[in-house]
Formats: C-alpha cells, structure tokens, sequence
C-alpha cells in the first residue's frame, strides 16, 4: 500500500448514507472518541440527496421532509456529534487490520481502525447487466442517474422516456420526471401485475401514462440518442414506441465492488457480505449495515439498523456480544427464495440489531418456508404466499433448537 496514512480512528465508516451516519452519531453517543465517515461523493447524505420528494423524516425526525432536507438534517446532526466526515474519499480497497486504501484528489491514502462499518448502499440493474438489445445511443439511464441529473445538476436529460419497472422506485421515477414536467410514454412491466403494491397501477393512469403489463423491451433504436423502444407483449406482438429516452430503474444490488477484492465472504442471494445477526462479517472487524445487507428497504429502515448495528459494534469493542464460534449457516434453495439476512446465526442471548431473518423470493410463491438442519430435522418457519420483492420476516429465536453446521430454508410449494 503506498500514500500517507490518515492514521488510526476508533471506528472508520464508508458510505454517508442513512446507515452510516446514523451509526456514526450512535457510535459517538457510546463514548467512542474517533469517529471517521468516509464518502466518495462530494456531499455526505447518500441516496436521499437527490431524492426530491416525500416521503422522508417521519419516524426519525418526526417531520415529513423531502429527501435532500433529510440528508442535510442527517449530515449536520453527525457534524454536531463530533464525527469526521470525510467527503470525495473513494474507498478502494478493504484489508485485515483493519485497513483501508482511499483515493482522494490528493492521492491514495489509507487509515486504521478498531472495527469498520460498511454501508454503501445499492445500485440499479443497468441495461447492460439486463442484456437489453438494440443500438447503444445516449439516454438510457437509471432512476438514480435521472435524480443526480435533475436534482444536483439542474439538467433534463430527455423529454418523452419509456419508464422499464414496477418497483416503489419506479414510481419515484415518475414524480422526478413530473417535476421537471417531462412526460414519460409508457411505463413497462415484463410481470403480470405491478411490482409495488396495489394501488401503485393506478398512479401512471392518474397521470396519463400507458401501464404496459406483461412486456419486455426487445430493442433499443437510436443513432446518437434514443429514437424508439420494441417492446414485446406476452402473446408475442410486437410494438415500436416511439422515446427519446429510457429510464431503467429497480432491481437493485447491492453497491458491493470493493468486496469483490477484498477477503470477505458475500453471500451469493443478496450479493452483499455474509452477516450473523450482530451484523459482523466473516472478517469480526467489520461490520455492515443498511441497504448493502438487503437490497432493498427504506431510508427509515437503513438508518434504525445503522443505529442498532452501532451497538453491536461498540458492544463489541468492550466484548459484550459472543464469538462467531459454534454459528447456525443458513443457506436458501434457489428459486423461489433469493435471500435471506442474516445469514449466520451465532449462538447467544441478548438482543441483536438483525434479530429477524429477512427473506425474499425470486418469484412468486405459495407454500410452508421449512428449515432442514444438518441431521435432516424439519422445522416451519411460516407460511408464506408472496411475492418478490415483498419481504417475509421470521423471527430468529424459531431457529433456536437447532445445531450447529449448515441449514438449508425451503418453500414446499402448495402446501
Ligand atoms: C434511485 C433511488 C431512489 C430511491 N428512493 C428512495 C425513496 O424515495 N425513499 C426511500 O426511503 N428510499 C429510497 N431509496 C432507497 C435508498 O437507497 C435508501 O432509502 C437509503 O438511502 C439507504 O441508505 P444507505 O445508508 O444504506 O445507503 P445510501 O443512501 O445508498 O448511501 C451509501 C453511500 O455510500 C457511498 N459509497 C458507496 N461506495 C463507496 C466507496 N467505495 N467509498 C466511499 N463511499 C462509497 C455512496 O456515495 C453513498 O453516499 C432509493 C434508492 C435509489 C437507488
């Protein structure tokens, strides 16, 4: 590792979203004396910054604000507990120690820490990654990529877009678009039905915008920037729409880069670390909280689990929660199931920020959630007829009959 060494911090935290800078205040109330969050963006907030509507604040600042209000409420509450904010600070690399390599305009740093928190966050499924067809113009862009343009650049990055997904941030998608009075053509869903709950169906119709249910983008045409999108029904037409822009938005992963190079173990159904209950990864000196552990929840949701974890971690550091020794490992039969969280289950009382597995599905499904444990015992967990993106939560004191070694969770279909 080469660069000046920012020295050593009691806790260093990267990412300046909800999570971590709820954490960090938290931290700093147990009396932990250095406190460093570390952004790579020029402005600590995260995803609310950019996020120009409501619903924000409520249960946490019991006000109802528009998400940049409640990142600058988030950011000056961490400024006032005496924690290091450290913006434009791109952590490139996690080592043992713990360590960290960070680039920053004046070069490659690095800094230690007691424990590290982990909170980057998600990213949207981008066209490539969705092998959508087609040219490659200009205008194809994610819900996220829209709301940095709009709402931190004052910039319209097209006029008539196809809007492609369901899910609540679709939506969110929308009211952008409404607010710089852009007028989306189509909204396209390949399910049957809209992924957020019902009445979201009825909001693109309020406004005016054709729902098109059970369709699938073909094709992108366009030269230099989006001219049209094929788009193919489930009966097997085929239609042109005629858009100058397509916003790909949801399916969310989590903001996982930095693990793939790193000696932490992730867990393959959410893509983000392996955690036991406390939050810790494989590595106990890490740690990690909010949206990178399940993509994806509410700012409300990161920020009360980025508050919880921080106990676990001070706990730690006065070696109050158990060794991940003897620990329950969970894995998922694929399809239904896309995940669960945490995904370790290490043996103890006392309460624990994760105390809930959080599991979701792939696709829709109907049945008893079973746990089979290494000696083949059974165990319902519940009843589940769901579908994706909905979470199912089971509370972990169910698993507490069972051993050590590895359990597998299953939906016996039908039952
Ligand atoms: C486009 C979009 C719209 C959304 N709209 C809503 C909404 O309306 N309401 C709602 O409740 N939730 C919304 N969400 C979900 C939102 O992500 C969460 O509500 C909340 O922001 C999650 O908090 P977090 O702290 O886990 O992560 P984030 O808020 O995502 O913060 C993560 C931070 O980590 C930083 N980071 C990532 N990698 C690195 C690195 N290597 N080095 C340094 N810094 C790094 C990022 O810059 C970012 O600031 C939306 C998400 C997206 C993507």
């Amino acid at each position: 590792m080469s660069g000046e060494h920012l020295d050593h911090a009691d806790i260093v935290i990267v990412g300046a979203g909800p999570a971590g800078l709820s954490a960090a205040v938290r931290l700093r109330r147990r009396g932990l004396g250095r406190v460093v969050v570390l952004d790579r963006e020029p402005s600590a907030g995260g995803i609310p910054r950019h996020c120009g509507h409501y619903p924000f604040g409520v249960r946490e600042f019991g006000r109802l604000m528009k998400g940049p209000a409640y990142a600058r409420r988030n950011v000056a509450y961490t400024r006032a507990a005496g924690v290091e904010v450290i913006t434009g600070a791109t952590v490139t690399a996690l080592g043992e120690g713990p360590v960290l390599t960070l680039s920053m305009a004046d070069g490659v740093r690095s800094i230690s820490a007691s424990r590290v928190l982990l909170s980057t966050g998600v990213r949207e499924t981008s066209r490539a990654q969705r092998m959508i067809g087609g040219t490659k113009p200009a205008g194809v862009i994610s819900t996220g990529a829209l709301q940095g343009l709009v709402h931190l650049q004052s910039l319209r990055p097209f006029c008539r877009p196809v809007v492609l997904g369901t899910e609540l941030v679709s939506f969110s998608a929308l009211m952008t678009c409404r607010h710089l009075g852009i007028r989306p053509v189509a909204m396209i869903e390949p399910n049957g039905m809209t992924t957020a709950r019902a009445p979201a169906g009825i909001f693109p119709r309020l406004l005016g915008i054709p729902l098109l249910l059970g369709t699938q983008i073909e094709e992108i045409r366009g030269r230099d920037r989006v001219e049209a999108v094929v788009v193919r029904r489930r009966s097997g037409s085929t239609q042109t729409i005629e858009a100058d822009g397509v916003i790909v938005s949801g399916q969310f992963r989590p903001e996982a880069a930095l693990l793939k190079n790193s000696h932490l173990r992730i867990d393959p159904g959410t893509g983000g670390p392996q955690v036991d209950q406390y939050g810790r990864c494989s590595d106990p000196n890490y740690f990690a909280a909010g949206n990178m552990l399940h993509p994806v929840e509410t700012a409300g949701w990161c920020w009360r689990e980025g508050q919880a974890v921080a106990d676990a971690i001070a706990d730690s550091l006065e070696g109050r929660i158990p060794l991940p020794e003897g620990a329950l490992r969970l894995a998922i039969e694929p399809d239904p199931l896309k995940y669960v969280v945490p995904q370790v289950i290490v043996p103890g009382e006392g309460t624990a920020p994760l105390g809930r597995l959080q599991i979701r599905l792939s696709k829709p499904a109907r049945g008893r959630l079973v746990l089979t444990a290494a000696n083949g015992d059974t165990t319902m967990l519940d009843r589940v007829d769901n579908r994706p993106e909905r979470r199912i939560i089971v509370p972990i004191k169910r698993l507490k009959a069972v051993d050590a070694g590895e359990a597998r969770i299953a939906i016996e279909e039908g039952r």
